[in-house]
């Protein structure tokens, strides 16, 4: 029988944990915070910017906002990092993005200092992930794959894993920090031969393609654990995965779903992320 690994008993979970944390900060007097910044009114960001709120407030996480018109400069926007940056009360900061296009996406997102880089969006923070030193964060989608791993007990030590997707955002960091855990890891991608002759031999399955479906009954083979991280919206205006689930069903031993998968788990990991950020923070003002 498939397993279903579900991200709401992650989310769960990881929120008890981070509730016992943000308890212990606050009463250190270092209640975590978390400040979103947003340039302008675009929809997703107000919606993104409203269910990061909401999850911050179930763990007792702080949130304020900064929200700067559309048309505001790009000095504007780095004044305003900056100043964040000097704030201890400013634990974690997530830069809303795509910022209007006549900022420079690059200069903005490497303002922000490493230690307050929630989102994982920094150079540091993907320089962090390549090399296993402690610079920013991971960023939240690939961390929420290996939450859901550890917390049904999968073993990734020693599996084989192919991650299909080689994006700077999932599918190449989610793979390095799948080899730091000591997997056997290969990145699959548009132009690698025989994807199902590839992608059957592995243990772990991570999908991070963006095509409803494409990974089909031919890619898959008995007991693997699939990890589906697409989200496609189909005609209909419901959501999908890159795994055909139906067909998967028959076959594997446990498969995340879409949704209610490894995207209800992201958010979480930022809120983590906040809590781990006012911790190192508050270290550091213990010490000095
Ligand atoms: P992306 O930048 O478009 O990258 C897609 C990758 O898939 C590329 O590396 C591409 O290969 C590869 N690919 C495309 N067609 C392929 C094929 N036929 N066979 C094998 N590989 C193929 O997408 P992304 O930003 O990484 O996002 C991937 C998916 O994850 C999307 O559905 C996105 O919505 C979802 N996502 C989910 C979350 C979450 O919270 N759950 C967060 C972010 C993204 P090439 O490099 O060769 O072109």
């Amino acid at each position: 029988m498939t397993e279903i690994l579900k991200g709401a008993a992650v989310v769960a979970a990881m929120n008890e944990a981070t509730t016992a944390l943000v308890e212990v900060l606050t009463a250190q007097g270092a209640r975590p915070t978390l400040v979103i910044v947003r340039v302008g009114e675009r929809e997703d960001a107000v919606a993104y910017a409203r269910g990061a709120t909401r999850r911050c407030e179930q763990v007792g996480v702080v949130v304020r906002e900064l929200i700067l018109p559309d048309d505001c400069s790009q000095a504007e926007l780095v004044a305003a990092i900056q100043q964040l940056n000097s704030d201890d009360t400013a634990h974690g900061v997530l830069l809303l993005r795509p910022l209007p296009t006549h900022i420079d996406d690059d200069t903005a997102r490497n303002t922000l200092a490493p230690h307050k880089d929630i989102d994982g969006i920094t150079d540091a923070s993907v320089v962090g992930v390549f090399t296993g030193e402690d610079r920013g964060f991971n960023p939240c989608t690939p961390q929420a794959c290996l939450e859901i791993l550890d917390h049904y007990g999968i073993e990734i030590a020693g599996r084989r894993v192919v991650v299909i997707g080689r994006s700077l955002v999932v599918g190449k960091p989610v793979a390095h920090m799948l080899l730091a855990r000591n997997a056997t890891v290969t990145i699959a991608h548009s132009r690698t031969a025989d994807l199902p002759s590839v992608v059957r031999e592995a243990d772990i399955v991570v999908a991070c393609v963006g095509r409803a479906g494409m990974v089909g009954i031919e890619h898959l083979s008995p007991g693997q654990i699939v990890i589906d991280v697409g989200i496609n919206v189909l005609t209909d205006g419901s959501l999908a995965g890159d795994v055909d689930f139906a067909s998967a069903q028959e076959i594997v031993s446990a498969i995340t779903p879409v949704p209610g998968g490894v995207g209800t788990v992201t958010t979480s990991v930022l809120v983590k992320h906040v809590a781990q950020a006012a911790k190192k923070t508050q270290a550091r003002i213990i010490k000095a």
